[in-house]
């Protein structure tokens, strides 16, 4: 899929065509943004556009025979560069170095993508810099991160840096309508959920996604009735047993938690339906809505960083998990 079919982002995609057709791309670009919004994606058809050998308006042409091995993954010319474990080898980066020195082996460009560019340490990253500034004309380098400020500042500043955007969920809705065959509501539920995230709508899987959903709600539910506390108790229990099973199954449902909250206060603000996510369960969402001040809604929600933030300085889960959930049912 060339750059100008993408999803979102159509400016990047626009700018990056346009300098490649006049070949006046900058020699290493930094592509930051949030998690799943197709940079990688971008990166690969970028690196095609570049060696392609027959591009239309700087964009790649899909058929000829670079663009063929290219999109098979065997293009001699493009490397992608993955963390090895959780980082970048030191090795792996002088690798890069050395190999972005070599002449092309097909006429254009060699391409150099790394991936997760944040994951290196100081070592690692020291060992590209001078590649980064000086690249041969024929090497463009790409580096790919959704935390571009935890890299060095001495990597960022030898980048021309691309900001992406989350992707509209219109677009999203229209993308996962054209590629599967799924019924219209589930269609845009999905696209909702992804919150701007194609790679998001792609790897949830919907029927897990409503079972915690089912339970979060219902915990909302029983904050709004100022529930009795052995049922509060009984939920931070619940969640402290899913957490300690899996930190990341926790961490979904806190983020369910806060999409839910953010739903009824959206709907109690009277926004328009179509910034609802969960819009198949808006009767229930209207009905918290209608029940609960926005303000109540909102504490909810910076809870939950506080909560976090507790978490990450490893304070006992079922005690900040209860202390949560009694303080804000009592309130
Ligand atoms: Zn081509």
């Amino acid at each position: 899929m060339p750059l100008r079919d993408l999803i979102g982002n159509a400016r990047v995609a626009k700018a990056l065509t346009r300098a490649n057709a006049r070949d006046r791309l900058p020699h290493a670009l930094l592509f930051a943004g949030p998690d799943g919004v197709g940079k990688r994606t971008f990166a690969m058809e970028l690196a095609k556009a570049v060696t392609c050998h027959s591009p239309v308006d700087g964009d790649a042409c899909g058929t000829c025979d670079s663009c063929v091995r290219a999109t098979s993954g065997e293009h001699p010319d493009i490397r992608v560069f993955v963390p090895e474990g959780t980082l970048h080898k030191i090795a792996q980066m002088r690798e890069l170095a050395r190999e972005a020195q070599y002449r092309p082996f097909d006429d254009h460009r060699r391409v150099m993508i790394v991936d997760d560019a944040h994951k290196m340490r100081d070592e690692a990253a020291n060992a590209i810099l001078k590649t980064l500034e000086e690249p041969p004309p024929t090497t463009l380098i790409v580096l790919v991160t959704d935390q571009p400020y935890s890299l060095l500042g001495t990597i960022r500043s030898r980048c021309q840096t691309l900001r992406f955007a989350p992707v509209d969920a219109e677009s999203i809705e229209g993308f996962l309508g054209e590629r599967f065959k799924r019924p219209a509501d589930e269609t845009k539920v999905l696209s909702r959920v992804a919150a701007g995230r194609i790679g998001r709508a792609l790897s949830t899987d919907l029927s897990v996604y409503r079972d915690r959903r089912k339970e979060m709600l219902g915990l909302i539910e029983l904050l709004a009735s100022r529930g009795d506390r052995l049922r509060l108790m009984k939920a931070a229990q619940f969640l402290a047993d899913v957490g300690r099973k899996d930190r990341s199954e926790l961490d979904a449902r806190l983020d369910l938690f806060v999409d839910l909250c953010r739903d009824v206060y959206g709907v109690a603000l009277g926004e328009p339906s179509d910034g609802v996510a969960n819009a198949d369960v808006t009767l229930r969402l209207e009905a918290l809505a209608a029940s609960t001040p926005p303000e109540r809604i909102a504490t909810w929600i910076d809870a939950v960083e506080r909560l976090r933030e507790r978490l990450r300085q490893n304070a006992n889960r079922q005690v900040a998990l209860e202390a949560m959930l009694l303080g804000l049912g009592g309130e």
